[in-house]
């Protein structure tokens, strides 16, 4: 299952992000704020339970969400959606997966990982701005379930049709919400027309 939020706040940001022009400063505030709208939609369901607040009038039937949440940005670039998410979710816990793409195989190789236990039985979001080939998702997800992760959702700026027919094949349960779905790869498994390699536009690394 995945959900391309179209929403023209969304989409006129993402116009922004994609241009080349585009600063690093820039870029992070921009990641952050889409992230904001993609992360909204992504916990459209999530549980909650009843409360009732006392205003200064009456009390009031609430509702409060009822599950932890764990973030799970993948190293690099899904650092550059934490603080959007952190905004929006001051209580939610952080997890950590480092991977790398060999760039002869273009398979991700895991260096790195550290969950709370509380992605068993919580909520938790991997963040990624970009879902290329599906593969670093994948493993992010496969790491999750192994640490015993149930409820998972994807957060990615921009995707492409092959991206999410992977991480579909394996992961029906999971769902992606995206900015956009993008028309193809090029030969470096890079999203066309995407918006070039996220982590150096956000992190001040590329040329431009
Ligand atoms: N990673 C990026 O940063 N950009 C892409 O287009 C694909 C993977």
């Amino acid at each position: 299952m995945h959900v391309q939020v179209d929403h023209p706040c969304v989409q006129h940001k993402l116009a922004i992000i994609r241009d080349v022009e585009t600063g690093h400063k820039r870029f992070r505030e921009l990641s952050t704020e889409i992230t904001q709208f993609l992360c909204y939609e992504a916990l459209k369901n999530v549980k909650t339970r009843e409360v009732d607040v006392q205003t200064p009038l009456a009390v009031a039937a609430c509702r409060k969400i009822d599950t932890d949440i764990v973030v799970v940005p993948i190293l690099r670039a899904g650092v550059g959606m934490l603080d959007g998410i952190l905004d929006l979710l001051p209580t939610a816990r952080v997890g950590f997966v480092g991977l790398y793409r060999d760039e002869e195989t273009k398979q991700p190789v895991s260096y790195y990982d550290r969950f709370p236990p509380q992605v068993e039985g919580g909520t938790c979001i991997i963040i990624d701005p970009m879902i290329a080939t599906g593969g670093s998702t994948n493993a992010a997800i496969d790491l999750l379930k192994n640490a015993g992760a149930g409820n998972i959702v994807v957060i990615c700026i921009v995707t492409c049709q092959e991206g999410l027919d992977v991480v579909e094949a394996a992961h029906p349960d999971v769902p992606v919400y995206t900015a956009s779905i993008d028309d193809s790869l090029n030969e470096n498994k890079y999203i066309v027309p995407g918006l070039g390699d996220a982590g150096d536009r956000l992190f001040g690394t590329s040329h431009h």
